[in-house]
């Protein structure tokens, strides 16, 4: 939805006592609002490269577990009270399978005004889901996850009971970051933004620092019906911190992986005996701020960019990184997936059984690129230790998380076996007809009728001597 943003919109006391100024980014044309008169561009991502490597702009250094904490406590210093999280299967809305922001967990029936919310102000650390953003895992060298944490400050102003609003909502995000975390002022920027998602909309800031969007705040005033903005009489604070962003920054790492995964990347690459050039994926992490993966394209491009910079030449360059986002991306669904387990997803083909069986598929497809998929259940496990005592359901349910995953492991095993001998009869019928390209038709009937995926299809059919697009 394009929506222009009203020039004094953002227009708050904060902004005016603190001598924030509003600029044009010259390259997205977004406005934001710095301290900084001479700031050109808006701070976020594509615009701009990520300058925290090896250089966090925090004066502390937090893990993921300390900078939830913190961020709990601040606002419940301030007055908001803390909940638990929610289920990551969405409970409430019809038109998701999973939990990815932590204002779902309030939509509708909350922000319509048919229940109270359990508090208000409230905040809580939310385990989120986007699988949406699943290329970008890896490539992106720890910006997109999977699965991540969204701090989430909320706050419910109903007609006769106003609790807060913007100028608060970014005075505290200003306060945590700068006050708790030492970054400087200066150095943060606010996108203006517009934001739609399940069912409401309204005008939000995006707040950058060296490169990293790391908050989403936005002020809900519309309900979309029938593709129409219309006001809404309850004003909702929705704030999302990108929990393992903030301690990615503040660590400064060479990607976000390793600030929030820590001994089990280090056990990932160990079992596949990866020894990454820290150097080298610093010089390939900070360029990554430019980098959204959406085609094979984007993603050489994006590779001749750090080949470019690192003196090597893009296929030797994609020989190195590919493994290592493998890794990454390992290191992330692994988590992901015992945590859907852990709630009573069963792996299958319809609904939130279908993306799990897909995150279990392209789990074992990274494994098999590193050589380890005997190791996929050792890493299951190292992540429910890991999470396990911020999240006990999953020890609770680590039998089940095992026995689940196993038994998913082996039918996909099952199916590729039969499926290659489907692939390799099809391929030579083709080529008797002497037909050398693998039609989209094929594609989508092997999937439909045998489970499998494009890719494996690819890979097979490729060997054969077809051509698959
Ligand atoms: P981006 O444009 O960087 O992909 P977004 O604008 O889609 O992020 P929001 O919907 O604004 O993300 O989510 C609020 C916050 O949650 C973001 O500012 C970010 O800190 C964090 N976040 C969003 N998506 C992810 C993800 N896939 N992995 C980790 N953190 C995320
Ligand atoms: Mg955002």
């Amino acid at each position: 939805m394009n929506v222009k943003i009203r020039e004094d919109e953002f227009l708050i006391p904060f902004f005016k006592e603190n001598e924030f100024i509003r600029k044009q980014c010259k390259i997205c044309g977004s406005y934001f609002w710095t301290q900084n008169p001479e700031a050109e561009i808006c701070g976020d991502s594509p615009c701009q490269n990520y300058t925290f490597i090896n250089n966090p702009p925090t004066k502390k250094h937090l893990s993921l577990r300390e900078m939830r904490q913190l961020f709990l406590s601040f606002f419940e210093k301030n007055g908001h009270e803390v909940i638990k999280p929610y289920p990551i299967v969405a409970r409430w809305r019809e038109d998701v399978y999973f939990v990815g922001a932590s204002i779902f967990n309030f939509q509708p029936y909350v922000t319509d005004g048919v229940i109270p919310p359990p508090a208000n102000p409230l905040v809580v650390s939310q385990p989120c889901l986007r699988f949406n953003d699943l290329d970008n895992v890896g490539p992106t060298a720890g910006r997109h996850l999977v699965i991540f944490e969204m701090g989430g400050a909320h706050a419910f102003n109903y007609p006769n009971k106003k609790v807060y609003w913007k100028d608060e909502t970014i005075r505290f995000h200003h306060e945590f970051l700068t006050k708790e975390l030492g970054v400087n002022s200066s150095a943060v920027t606010y996108k203006e933004h517009f934001w739609v998602g399940g069912g409401n909309a309204g005008p939000d800031v995006e707040a950058c620092v060296a490169g990293l969007e790391i908050s989403t705040l936005v002020f809900m005033v519309y309900k979309i019906i029938n593709e129409n903005l219309i006001e809404s009489p309850i004003k909702t604070v929705d704030t999302g911190y990108g929990i393992e962003r903030w301690t990615w920054l503040s660590q400064g790492t060479v990607s976000g992986f390793h600030a929030i995964y820590d001994s089990i990347l280090n056990k990932i690459f160990e079992y596949a005996g990866l020894k990454p050039d820290e150097k080298l994926l610093a010089e390939s992490s900070k360029l990554s701020g430019e980098m959204n993966i959406e085609s094979l394209k984007d993603k050489i491009e994006a590779r001749k960019k750090v080949a470019e910079k690192t003196g090597l030449n893009w296929v030797e360059l994609d020989k190195i990184l590919t493994p290592i986002e493998a890794a990454y991306a390992i290191a992330d669904h692994t988590k992901a997936l015992a945590f859907i387990i852990s709630e009573g997803v069963v792996p299958s083909n319809v609904e939130e059984g279908y993306l799990a069986r897909l995150l279990v598929r392209r789990t074992y497809r990274m494994l098999k690129l590193l050589g380890i998929e005997d190791k996929f259940l050792d890493i299951i496990d190292l992540q429910i230790s890991y999470w396990g005592n911020d999240f006990p359901n999953l020890k609770l349910m680590r039998n089940e998380i095992l026995e689940i995953l196993e038994a998913e492991k082996e039918k996909y095993e099952k199916t590729v076996e039969k499926g290659v001998e489907t692939v390799k009869k099809l391929s030579a019928n083709l080529k008797a007809k002497k037909i050398f390209e693998f039609p989209i038709e094929y594609l989508i009937e092997l999937y439909d009728s045998h489970g499998l995926i494009p890719e494996i299809v690819k890979e097979i059919a490729e060997k054969e001597g077809l051509q698959v697009l």
